[in-house]
């Protein structure tokens, strides 16, 4: 048993120290690399120090040491040689001349007795006190009373310059708690078992920040670390030399390796950014420090807010793109600094500052420095002007500067520099809108009678929005502000880096980016795509009109053609209708002329026969022939008022006008109703001025007034009829009032159609035709050239009536009926 473990042990010895030879020809081959064949090989000491000296997961060995060292060794076409071991074994392969260089030795006088040191330090330690973060530690003295830990044997817990010592000296009372490593050590302050501890340096700036902890200003017990060399090498010199020449030159160029080096691995970084290509800022001739070239690939995204409206500076246009002077400065710094600076889109002026302020956006690319700002932000070098103006309407008075608007209404837009500019320096209490535009528009409505702002903005959008009623009133101040990069003030790098490319455009690159925003025409408008929709639907609307006027018009070309025809059938209709209504009329003339002359012969001489001329008569006969005569004398006058009436419209009735004395023709009229008057014992009363003269058709006006007073006492029982005649200008006005049965309202414009008979309790016994009335009317308008009139009301009576020119007038003659 005892024998196979150690044939195993045996087995795993050759193992560990074949794998051991590979690691170590692995080494060699690696520094052999790019070397020739007879360089000057140099063995150098090498244990495991992270980050001063290791081995990578390829088995290389790297660290700020060797990576410094590998670089002198190229250009010095020296073969390195690693020769691993632990710390003593590497000191004491030194002591023994078996190795060239030892790398990462802090430089003491006993040790300079032993070995022989470089003169250029490499990398100063120091032991650095942090606490825990509810302490406050700003010297030595409040170290007292403290637990501080630190780590046992360390040259920083009992070396002559360290901790203990540093203590006793100052005499400062406190408890040490000694623990095994620096990571202990931050563990107690952490956890808050120690008060305060001691690390070094390197390992404070690396671990630290995984630790809640601080660093106070606390650094003591400075050490040179530097490369030593055996006593007894015959070529530490040479090597010295030349390791102390590359180091000052390395030291002076801020990105040589060993500056790379010394931040990278400060820093806890990648490696492999040492050896990163040239990037675009030493392309373009930007001298960034390492520092910043590490923040700038830190930070892969930037982003910036915007003022949407600021433009011509930045705006984002009808695509939503950002445009502006500002952009054209960001597209350059982007590409020079290799920043990513990106626009955060789609938020209002007032979003973007409210986010900038708790650094969600991270740079606000245009804007002026006010205390507000400064509070939030830190700003870069200016690098465009603008003038703060006033704008005001047309018909406002001449302004010469801001003093004039002091006790107006003045509009500013909400978290601008002019808002802040008004409240500091003016005692203007501004009117806050939103947006530029808002504040435009109120400016131009006359909601304020003046604004505040930049100029260059305020022109773009007063031509944009086509505000014709503003103008650029007066500056504020002759001096022109600034405009700057504002970025949030826990980013004092991006500053740096940012004034460094804005330092490195030309004059001519400036100017161009000016010339192409300054000297643009903004014609005022809406974008082409709307235009265009807008056009589209005009184009229909309009299309749609222009078919529907067509349809239209079509119809009523149709309907016109249609009605010109009916016209012209009516016409014709008309005119055969005519013809046909004067032949009816003449035939009824000639027709009743010849009823007449029989009628007449049998009037006269049943007349003659009832006069007793031709024997006596006896009752009966007599009876029966006054019947016969009575019925004779109505048809007569039936046929008479029909043959006026077919004269008058077939237009062949004369009109024989003669001077005659109105109550003279009045008292002939009333004769004819006299027997009727006496027996109904009716009153006849005449109002008849006797100076009316008339000169008219005598026999036409006498039948007129026999019609109306025959009408009046046949409709009559008992009362009175008055006759009265008055004179109108230059017309009479004849009226026969009676106080008969009267006439119904809704009866009266029936009245003087033909044969029109109302019903009455009289009607049968009156006796009529229904002519009476039609003739006066046709007699009256179409006769005498004048009119008639009825007024009535049901049981009281009526007023017929006629109103006629004084003298006649053939052209008056015409057909007008007035029921009143
Ligand atoms: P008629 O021969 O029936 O009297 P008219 O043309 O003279 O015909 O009168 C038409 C109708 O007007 C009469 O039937 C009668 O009903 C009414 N009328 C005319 N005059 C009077 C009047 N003075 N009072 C009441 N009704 C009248």
């Amino acid at each position: 048993m005892l024998k196979q473990i150690f044939q195993f042990t045996n087995i795993n010895i050759c193992i560990i120290a074949l794998l051991y030879a590979l690691v170590f020809m692995d080494n060699i081959s690696f520094a052999n690399t790019d070397h020739p064949k007879d360089s000057l090989i140099i063995r150098v000491g090498s244990y495991n120090n992270r980050p001063k000296i290791y081995f990578n997961e390829s088995g290389q060995v790297v660290g700020l040491f060797p990576d410094v060292l590998n670089i002198i060794a190229q250009k010095e076409e020296w073969k390195l040689q690693y020769i691993q071991g632990s710390w003593s074994e590497c000191l004491n392969r030194l002591k023994q001349n078996e190795i060239d260089i030892m790398v990462d030795v802090a430089f003491s006088k006993a040790r300079a007795q032993k070995y022989i040191f470089n003169k250029e330090t490499f990398l100063v330690n120091w032991a650095t006190v942090y606490a825990r973060k509810d302490l406050r530690i700003d010297s030595l003295i409040d170290l007292k009373k403290k637990r501080i830990a630190v780590m046992k044997g360390s040259i920083h817990t009992d070396g002559d310059n360290g901790i203990k010592r540093i203590m006793y000296q100052f005499a400062i009372d406190c408890d040490f708690i000694e623990v095994d490593s620096y990571k202990e050590v931050l563990t107690l302050i952490s956890n808050g078992k120690a008060d305060v501890g001691v690390v070094n340096r390197i390992f404070g700036s690396l671990f630290s920040k995984l630790y809640d902890v601080k660093k106070t200003s606390i650094i003591f017990n400075p050490s040179h670390i530097k490369f030593a060399f055996p006593k007894q090498s015959t070529i530490a010199q040479k090597l010295i030399e030349k390791i102390d020449y590359h180091l000052r030159e390395m030291k002076k160029n801020s990105d040589s390796i060993y500056n790379r080096a010394i931040y990278i691995y400060l820093s806890g970084l990648p490696r492999e950014l040492i050896f990163s290509k040239k990037d675009k800022t030493e392309i373009n001739n930007i001298s960034l420090t390492i520092a910043e070239k590490e923040w700038i690939r830190n930070h892969p995204n930037i982003n910036f807010g915007i003022d949407p409206e600021f433009a011509p500076f930045e705006f984002l246009n009808n695509e939503g793109e950002l445009n502006g002077i500002t952009f054209e400065y960001i597209k350059l710094l982007n590409e020079r600094l290799g920043l990513n600076m990106k626009v955060e889109k789609n938020l209002s002026w007032n979003m973007v500052i409210s986010k900038a302020k708790n650094k969600e956006i991270d740079i606000l690319p245009c804007v002026s420095i006010t205390k507000e700002r400064k509070k939030y932000f830190k700003f870069s070098r200016p690098y465009v002007n603008f003038y703060r103006a006033i704008i005001t309407r047309t018909d406002m008075p001449f302004l010469t500067g801001i003093n004039d608007i002091e006790n107006m209404t003045v509009a500013v837009q909400e978290n601008s520099s002019h808002k802040d500019y008004l409240l500091e320096y003016t005692t203007i209490k501004p009117i806050i809108y939103q947006t530029l535009k808002d504040a435009l528009y109120a400016t131009s409505n006359g909601n304020v009678q003046a604004f505040v702002g930049n100029i260059a903005s305020s022109a773009y959008w007063i031509r944009k929005l086509n505000l014709v009623n503003l103008k650029i009133a007066a500056p504020t101040t002759q001096e022109a502000q600034t405009l700057h990069f504002a970025i949030r003030n826990d980013w004092p790098e991006l500053i740096s880096i940012i004034n460094k490319g804005l330092k490195s455009l030309t004059p001519q690159e400036e100017r161009d980016i000016r010339k192409k925003w300054v000297n643009v025409e903004y014609k005022p408008g809406i974008a082409p795509g709307i235009v265009w929709r807008y056009i589209f639907q005009i184009i229909i609307v309009a299309g749609i009109i222009v078919l529907l006027f067509l349809f239209w018009n079509f119809r009523l070309k149709r309907e016109i053609k249609r009605r010109i025809q009916a016209d012209k059938d009516l016409s014709e209709a008309n005119e055969r209708l005519k013809k046909l209504d004067q032949l009816k009329s003449m035939f009824i003339a000639s027709m009743s002329h010849e009823l007449r002359t029989p009628l007449n012969s049998i009037i006269g001489f049943t007349g003659v026969i009832l006069l007793g001329m031709t024997g006596p008569l006896n009752e009966k006969q007599k009876d029966q022939l006054t019947r016969v005569n009575n019925s004779a004398k109505h048809l007569l006058n039936l046929i008479t008022d029909v043959i006026d009436i077919s004269k008058i419209e077939a237009g062949k009735i004369d009109i024989n006008p003669q001077h005659i004395v109105l109550s003279e023709l009045v008292n002939e009229s009333v004769i004819s109703v006299e027997p009727q008057l006496a027996a109904k014992a009716i009153e006849l009363k005449k109002i008849i001025p006797d100076d009316i003269k008339l000169y008219t058709d005598k026999k036409r006006l006498l039948q007129c007034m026999i019609n109306y007073l025959s009408n009046a006492v046949k409709y009559s029982e008992k009362g009175s009829i008055t006759i009265i005649a008055k004179k109108l200008d230059h017309k009479i006005k004849i009226s026969i009032i009676d106080t008969g049965i009267g006439i119904s309202k809704k009866d009266l414009p029936k009245l003087f159609n033909s044969f029109e008979r109302l019903d009455s309790h009289l009607k049968i016994k009156a006796g009529g035709t229904g002519l009476g009335l039609y003739l006066i009317r046709k007699l009256a308008t179409e006769v005498l050239g004048g009119n008639v009139f009825v007024e009535s009301e049901i049981g009281k009576g009526s007023t017929f009536g006629l109103i006629i020119p004084i003298t006649i007038k053939l052209e008056d003659t015409k057909d007008q009926t007035q029921n009143s």
